[in-house]
């Protein structure tokens, strides 16, 4: 699926470093190995480079873009460019797809670009440091990746203050933060000492003495990945009915409760997970209409729906493919070999994150559980199959008829009881799903059938602390567990509570000369 979102929006995919970001490490134009100058001179992977001709100096400066990774177009309205290019966005009507004219003569020279390949020319979104919007704590996850060492850094807007910016440098122990504080003539600084016209000139200069911070800034952070376009191609942004022949399927990837899930190729090109739906599973028409709302979820916590094919059964859906598979799964396998306790809350805080987004957009999950977390490359999870559990016609499953089904042991007491699905019984799911993550897949009240946990819970029995559960934790999972919906957590309190996890003293930013963390 697309995992990325619309303009300016807060995905990680948007803002991941890339092929073109490690290429610019290596550019001329660099200290300490980084290119802090306008990346788009410095960088010419193809050619050449043909003056552009332009009337308008001033327009052809605003609408001047620089591509920050290389794209192959997939579709004839598409261009293909590399990391680098420079071209001229002129058409942004489409949130997603730009209009843009290369600007270099070999190929085709007009055509439509996903937004979140490029990025205006000398903007500090083209920077490969700049990691747009990440969170405090994803910044600290990206950099004690291994290939990160001392003195890798990013910058990133700040969470609290909009409008802010705050640098994250890894001093080879643990991830440091500092405010960069602003000045009113658009200028940057850490220490009043030490003020900077801009962005980049403060990195130059911090590249090259510590001068109070905890080290230089070395070079950016690295992650591995080229984002995903926002759809499949410019033509499924809004066309997302495709022909089945375009689909080829390689390898069974599971079986779900409605159909099959393939790991498949779409235009023999881009990998896809395809869901086949058994027939009479649902009526296409309910699945169209939820499927055009799902359609236009965008976050990067959600495996995003990308394509259908629905005109004759079975229906396919066509999703972003996750390498990892399943979050049960995944937990099962491990079973506490590599995943601990840090991981098992960031894992958390990402399907709180999901979550919350689907919280803000008014739109309920029905069915949280591992089995519907997927686990993708470099620690990254996102929530599948949100909104399904509505138009699938399994109704034993969701309704408290039937209670050998797996979902009534997620589902909360009042969901059961008198239907009443909501944003809180997903978070009273999600408490169970917090259980699973801590136990590494354990079926939760083992040895009690649903029926039987659900009568337990109404005379106020909740699962105990699991042994290796931290207390907080636990706290956060009762939480979940109130009897009462309305007092249970938002999603957006339980992501703050799960990303601030870990961190002891709120105001733990740095001040420049401050070695004390
Ligand atoms: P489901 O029908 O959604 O329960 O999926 C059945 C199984 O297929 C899951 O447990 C995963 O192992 C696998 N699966 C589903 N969707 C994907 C995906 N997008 N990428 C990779 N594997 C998937």
């Amino acid at each position: 699926m697309g995992n990325c979102c619309r303009k300016n929006c807060s995905c990680l995919s948007c803002v991941l470093p890339c092929v073109f970001k490690e290429e610019k490490r290596s550019g001329s134009n660099s200290f300490n190995g980084i290119v802090i100058q306008n990346p788009v001179i410095t960088t010419q992977l193809d050619g050449p480079q043909v003056p552009p001709r332009f009337v308008n100096q001033g327009e052809q400066q605003r609408n001047s873009y620089v591509a920050l990774y290389s794209y192959e177009g997939r579709t004839p309205d598409e261009l293909s460019f590399k990391a680098g290019d420079q071209m001229l966005i002129i058409d942004t009507t489409h949130a997603s797809w730009w209009k843009a004219k290369l600007l270099r003569t070999r190929g085709k020279a007009e055509g439509y670009v996903p937004f979140n390949y490029v990025a205006p020319v000398s903007s500090i979104e083209s920077m490969p440091w700049f990691f747009k919007d990440i969170k405090r704590s994803e910044a600290e996850r990206l950099l004690v990746r291994p290939g990160n060492t001392t003195g890798s850094f990013l910058i990133r807007e700040s969470e609290s203050q909009k409008g802010e910016y705050s640098l994250s440098v890894f001093d080879g122990i643990a991830v440091k933060h500092y405010r960069l504080r602003k000045l009113d003539d658009g200028g940057f600084y850490i220490t009043s000492k030490s003020k900077f016209v801009s962005m980049n000139e403060l990195v130059e200069y911090y590249g090259k003495r510590e001068e109070g911070l905890c080290c230089k800034l070395l070079k950016p952070c690295i992650t591995t990945g080229i984002p995903l376009p926002p759809d499949l191609c410019y033509h499924t942004a809004d066309h997302w009915e495709i022909n089945r022949n375009s689909l080829k399927f390689l390898k069974k990837l599971g079986q779900g409760q409605f159909g099959e899930v393939w790991e498949g190729l779409w235009n023999n090109t881009i990998p896809v997970a395809i869901k086949t739906l058994k027939t009479g599973t649902m009526n296409p028409q309910d699945f169209l209409r939820e499927a055009q709302f799902m359609k236009n979820l965008r976050h990067p916590k959600l495996i995003q729906l990308q394509a259908v094919c629905t005109l004759e059964e079975p229906v396919y859906i066509i999703t972003e493919l996750m390498r990892h598979g399943s979050l049960l799964s995944y937990l099962q396998n491990d079973n506490g070999t590599s995943i601990h306790i840090p991981n098992q809350v960031d894992m958390a805080a990402q399907v709180a994150s999901g979550m919350a987004y689907l919280e803000t957009q008014s739109f309920i999950h029905r069915d949280l559980a591992a089995r519907n977390v997927l686990v993708g490359e470099n620690g990254v999870y996102k929530v599948a199959d949100f909104g399904l559990a509505r138009v699938f016609k399994g109704e034993d499953v969701y309704e408290a008829k039937n209670d050998t089904k797996l979902p009534l042991k997620w589902t909360a007491p009042e969901a059961i009881r008198y239907n009443r699905f909501t944003i809180k019984s997903d978070v009273w799911a999600f408490g169970i799903l917090i259980f699973e993550i801590v136990t590494y897949g354990k079926m939760p009240y083992p040895g009690l059938t649903g029926r039987q946990a659900l009568d337990k819970l109404e005379n106020g029995y909740r699962i105990p602390k699991p042994f290796n559960c931290p207390h907080d934790l636990y706290k956060i999972m009762l939480e979940c567990w109130n009897a009462k919906p309305e007092e249970r957590p938002t999603f957006e309190t339980l992501q703050w509570k799960l990303e601030d996890y870990f961190e002891t003293d709120p105001s733990s930013y740095l001040e420049a000369n401050n070695f004390e963390r």
